[in-house]
């Protein structure tokens, strides 16, 4: 019978430790999948420095390209430093070639390069391939919100299901235990696909350290995966400014608020508000991300040095991008398009912080006109 090729597209710190996870389960069940996973990678060169492990004298100093050293040292040294990767992750510069013929695509890169990597691949997948987005944010055009799970699943002409959770790539990466929310609802296997779908009870779906729940519902794990990366800038602003757990939680209650808000008024059919107050995706989600994620590290390191946010994740994020700064912005036009500006305080507070029309000390006054929803 045919089995499942699956693909990875992206290969950043979130990227490279689902290919870990896959590959891994790719190996333990070699019945219903290829053991080869294809990870996209977008090509740059790196340069080895002397102290790397993987420092070759004989090519000192000359830059390489990423791909090939992903596949020489199976370690992602850039994204993912430290961590080996299963020898049947490969890396591909070709997202068409690592793409081809896959029945499972997963998509995990950050949210602002999908449009044009999707672009690329329209006519060159399995008409029946299945994708699942791990992506965190929103696409936002003029004034409709689409969650990257249906976007993608749409532009493709395939079904996109959505993992999301309180998920910091390196702990994940480390094997440490955590759980995450999987939204996975494709219709019938066409008859062309390989033999069955997997299924939760093939124990593919997540490593032994972590427990997944399956929901109903893309749009509220996808949404609440999105919107939390802006609570967690205004969660580092405030603990930048030293204020303590007290201001960190109260930002965290409006943000929870601001949250399930936003899916009720905007996902009235589709939305499920459970999975914002239950689920990894959601509460656990927004904890993780105010305690330890980059969003909120940066949003911390940028008041404590009265620099820009984007001046912060310029210079010591090695080229790992944030994803609630332009969420911020996407979020806040499509309430200004909506008419339904002024609506969101703590949304509207990060971006005005953000592009310095208010300062972090505004924000008691501005949540102080947060009404409850
Ligand atoms: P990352 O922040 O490590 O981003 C860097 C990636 O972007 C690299 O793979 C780089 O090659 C790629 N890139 C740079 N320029 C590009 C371009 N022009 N076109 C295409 N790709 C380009 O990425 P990540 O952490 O893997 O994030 C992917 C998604 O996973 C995001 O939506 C993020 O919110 C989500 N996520 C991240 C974590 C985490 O802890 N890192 C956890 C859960 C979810
Ligand atoms: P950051 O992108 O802010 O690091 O958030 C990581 C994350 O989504 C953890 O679940």
């Amino acid at each position: 019978t045919k089995k499942h090729k699956v693909t990875v597209i992206g290969s950043g710190n979130w990227g490279s430790t689902i290919a870990k996870i896959v590959a891994e389960n790719t190996r333990a069940h070699p019945n219903l999948f290829e053991e080869e996973v294809q990870m996209w990678v977008f090509e740059e060169e790196v340069t080895l420095p002397e102290d790397s492990k993987y420092y070759d004298a004989s090519n000192a100093g000359k830059p390489q390209k990423l791909t090939e050293v992903i596949n020489t040292c199976h370690e992602n040294v850039k994204y993912l430093p430290n961590i080996a990767l299963p020898t049947n992750v490969i890396a591909n510069s070709s997202v068409r070639d690592a793409a081809k013929d896959s029945s499972i695509l997963i998509f995990n890169l950050p949210h602002q390069f999908i449009g044009r990597t999707s672009k690329q691949l329209e006519g060159h997948i399995l008409p029946y391939a299945r994708g699942i987005s791990c992506i965190k944010g929103v696409e936002v055009a003029e004034d409709k919100v689409s969650l990257f799970s249906e976007w993608i699943g749409e532009g493709l002409g395939i079904y996109c299901g959505a993992l999301s959770g309180a998920n910091i790539a390196n702990e994940v990466a480390n094997e440490k235990w955590s759980e995450t929310t999987i939204a996975y609802d494709p219709p019938t296997m066409d008859s062309r696909s390989p033999s069955r779908n997997p299924s939760p009870s093939d124990n593919v779906s997540a490593s032994p350290n972590m427990e997944h729940k399956d929901v109903r519902g893309r749009s509220s794990v996808s949404l609440s995966g999105a919107l939390k990366n802006i609570v967690a800038l205004a969660a580092g602003f405030v603990e930048g400014k030293g204020w303590g757990d007290n201001a960190k939680a109260a930002v965290m209650r409006v943000g929870l608020l601001e949250m399930v808000k936003f899916g009720k008024e905007f996902f009235p059919e589709t939305v499920r508000v459970e999975t914002f107050t239950e689920e990894s995706a959601g509460v656990a989600d927004l904890i993780t991300s105010c305690g330890s994620g980059r969003n909120f590290r940066c949003a911390k390191m940028a008041v404590e040095r009265g620099v820009t946010v984007a001046e912060i994740e310029k210079t010591e994020l090695n080229g790992q991008l944030l994803q609630g700064t332009s969420t911020a912005k996407d979020v806040n036009n499509f309430l200004k398009a909506r008419g339904r500006d002024g609506e969101y305080q703590l949304f509207t507070a990060v971006l005005d912080i953000l592009e310095g029309r208010k300062t972090v000390d505004d924000i008691p006054d501005l949540l102080a006109r947060a009404d409850d929803p």
